[in-house]
């Protein structure tokens, strides 16, 4: 058995479903696996007709046929997956069923989280007052790697220096890249904001935010919010360094956390009286166009590439 990990929040996680702003079955491929694929084209009745009808076969890998809005085909006009309701959630695809799930593999150890372009996931994250903490949810017996612990290692300390409140978010953010060697170029939120606007994007309203930072002075929110955004910051750490171990780049991945959660914070700094759904919305935005493309990750670790 593998062991797993996760942080404390995760099993506290719940879908909101038909009451969800940004459902996730609205505006992403849904790519279908092998065994569901399986199970769909054997599945009798209507709903198997249903599924072979709205599934793109040809597609490499297949994946369900958007609506026009680009809607799941089988969400309905309640918010509520007609498969889940009359087959029941085992008849869902993988990644149905994992989504906001995210998982990291190691040698030795799984490591699971809750992703940020999920607002029920994101209210978790943001609004948690006392430190997160990894909890081990399933134990193993295998023996780690030396070079993943030592990730790890680095990582635990990086989050312990993040979760110092003795002292500013700002000041924790700077002894976590002076701790792993690493540097944000110089660069103001503007440069950023127009950096930005270069990469992919999906929803027009991010342009508009980051148009917005471009041209407006910031105004960073109030000390009150720095446990959020220490929240952020543990989540960024927690789930991109281990991508490390993969290129190698770990000063940049440490950089792109902390740039993260300052995109976040700065956008946040331009509603006139910051709130908590504020907080979540911006960073569901941010995580939705940045952190779920690989591609534009990939542009902003290029970015953060350290001397
Ligand atoms: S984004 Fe999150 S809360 Fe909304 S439908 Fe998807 S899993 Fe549920």
């Amino acid at each position: 058995m593998m062991k797993h990990i996760a942080p404390d929040y995760y099993p506290q996680f719940r879908c909101i479903a038909g009451e969800c702003r940004h459902n996730c079955c609205i505006g992403w491929e849904i790519d279908v696996d092998e065994d569901t694929l399986r199970y769909y084209q054997s599945l009798e009745g209507e709903m198997g007709e249903r599924l072979r009808k709205n599934i793109d076969f040809s597609a490499d890998p297949p994946h369900f046929i958007l609506s026009e809005n680009e809607r799941c085909p089988f969400l309905n006009d309640r918010n509520l997956c007609d498969l889940i309701l009359e087959k029941g959630e085992g008849a869902l695809c993988q990644i149905c069923d994992d989504h906001p799930r995210f998982y990291n593999d190691f040698s030795d150890h799984v490591e699971a989280g809750l992703g940020l372009c999920c607002e029920a996931a994101g209210r978790l994250i943001i609004g948690k007052k006392e430190k997160m903490q990894l909890i081990c949810l399933e134990d193993g017996e295998e023996v780690p790697d030396a070079q993943e612990q030592a990730l790890c290692d680095l990582r635990d300390t990086l989050m312990n220096i993040a979760q110092d409140r003795a002292l500013s978010i700002d000041a924790r953010m700077a002894q976590v890249l002076a701790h792993a060697g690493a540097a944000l170029p110089q660069a103001t939120m503007a440069d950023w904001a127009q950096f930005l606007m270069q990469l992919e994007q999906m929803d027009p309203a991010w342009q508009g935010h980051l148009q917005q930072l471009h041209k407006q002075e910031i105004v960073w929110p109030d000390a009150a919010w720095d446990t959020a955004f220490e929240q952020l910051l543990c989540y960024f750490l927690y789930r991109h360094m281990p991508g490390a171990l993969q290129d190698g780049c770990v000063g940049e991945r440490v950089a792109f956390a902390v740039l993260s959660v300052q995109v976040i914070r700065a956008l946040c700094g331009m509603r006139e009286k910051v709130q908590i759904d504020d907080i979540v919305e911006i960073s569901r935005m941010y995580s939705s166009e940045i952190e779920y493309s690989d591609e534009n990750v990939d542009a902003l670790l290029d970015a953060l590439i350290q001397e």
